[in-house]
């Protein structure tokens, strides 16, 4: 075994011993399992001659020095909290890699121009603190004032602030404005991730190389209100059926997304929640009401906005045929994440260089990297193949395609200087 492995199977077994939560592991944001797992790293940045510091948000950075300490850095970072009774490798996983990478490389004798610095973020998974991104977002003072007393984690029921405050961090300088981290400052930010959908299990490639972080237009509240009325009594063209204007308007989200697949556009759409209300139906009734919500994504605004057109004057078309009303209701918009080709272009000369099979894929889950390449940062990630999906006990990785993730990621380094 390399000794850049040798160094990630210990901290992963570490990780996992010392967050063990049958069946899994759990490593709450804010919590002993997550500050475990930042000590744990720091030490191995330590041994590896890295410098630690923290900023007042409470993320960890472990600097290795470049020639130039000036030089705007390359940051490789991921999260080390996990859902309750999750994986061990879902965010622990990158962190990881990046000190791995620099190991290797530091082994071969290579000193970067800049400093690399491996980024431990916090707070994540957003099970404890329902707000995306909560730690890279508060790195750019991205969060709003009124968020660190508002927004409580879901167990403890305490403030963002609070639980900041305990992990040693400033949440009163943040609430004022303070943004830790200057996007001048940073080159790069490199995400290193476990996939957490079958692609490269199902197409045989150990490494993904993400071309972009997939935008959303979340619908929680779409409903469709008919007319509740007798199931025998009522002849077809009396009825006012809430379910069957559902499922047509369903079916034209579907074909929407034919559309879109044969246009070549990036487009997924996932419609849940499909219910009539129990209190108010019963089997001899026309269902007078259906509730749903709708999730759709792209890489590409501009197709999330023509879906959200399109699907309007579907809903219109509907409504006014069937004389139902469908309403989407209020929806949000996280917009995509643009990834850069440059660095993309980078890993995948590192993979070929390496003899590494890299598939190049969009990530349809978000991520931290996102919240870099919002703030201009030439961003990236790479993914690792990985059996069972994430956020539950079986996720799996082999420690073969987290190795070649690796030296796809060192490869990469050298060739940025
Ligand atoms: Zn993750």
């Amino acid at each position: 075994m390399t000794p850049e492995m040798a160094l990630a199977t210990d901290l992963f077994a570490r990780l996992r011993e010392a967050s063990a939560d049958p069946p899994g592991v759990t490593r709450a944001a804010f919590g002993e399992g997550e500050a475990r797992a930042h000590d744990f790293a720091a030490q191995a940045a330590r041994d590896l001659g890295m410098a630690i510091s923290h900023d007042i948000a409470g993320n960890q950075y472990m600097t290795w020095p470049g020639r130039d300490r000036a030089a705007p850095r390359i940051v490789i970072g991921s999260h080390m909290d996990t859902v309750r009774h999750g994986g061990n490798f879902d965010g622990a996983a990158g962190v990881i890699a990046g000190l791995a990478a620099i190991r290797a490389l530091r082994d071969a004798g290579f000193v970067p121009e800049q400093d690399i610095v491996v980024m431990a973020i916090r707070a994540e998974e957003v099970v404890w603190f329902p707000t995306p991104y909560c730690g890279s977002r508060m790195a750019f003072g991205l969060l709003a004032p009124g968020d660190y007393d508002e927004v409580t984690r879901s167990d403890t029921g305490r403030s963002l602030a609070e639980h900041i405050r305990e992990a040693g961090g400033d949440p009163d300088a943040l609430k004022a404005g303070a943004r830790p981290l200057d996007p001048a400052g940073l080159r790069n930010f490199i995400e290193v991730h476990i996939e957490q959908g079958p692609t490269l299990e199902q197409t045989d490639h150990p490494v993904g190389i993400v071309t972009g972080i997939r935008g959303n237009l979340r619908y929680r509240h779409c409903a469709i209100t008919g007319q509740y009325a007798h199931a025998g009594a009522v002849s077809r063209a009396y009825r006012h059926d809430a379910v069957l204007a559902g499922v047509e308007f369903v079916s034209r989200v579907e074909r929407l997304w034919d559309q879109n697949d044969a246009a070549g556009r990036d487009f997924v759409a996932t419609i849940g929640e499909f219910w009539t209300d129990p209190q108010m139906h019963g089997i001899t009734k026309v269902p007078g009401e259906v509730r749903f919500t709708m999730d759709l994504r792209s890489l590409d605004n501009a197709i999330l906005e023509d879906a959200d057109a399109a699907l309007r004057a579907a809903a219109a078309e509907i409504s006014a045929r069937r004389g139902v009303a469908i309403d989407p209701g209020a929806h949000t918009n996280a917009p995509p994440a643009q990834l850069d080709p440059a660095l993309q272009q980078a890993f995948a000369e590192s993979a070929r260089a390496q003899g590494i099979a890299a598939h190049a894929m969009p990530s349809g889950a978000g991520h931290d990297c996102a919240t870099f390449a919002w703030q201009g940062i030439a961003s990236g990630m790479l993914f690792i193949r990985n059996q069972n999906g994430s956020h539950n006990p079986d996720e799996d990785m082999r420690m073969a395609d987290f190795e070649a993730a690796v030296r796809v990621l060192a490869d990469a380094l050298r060739r940025l200087g």
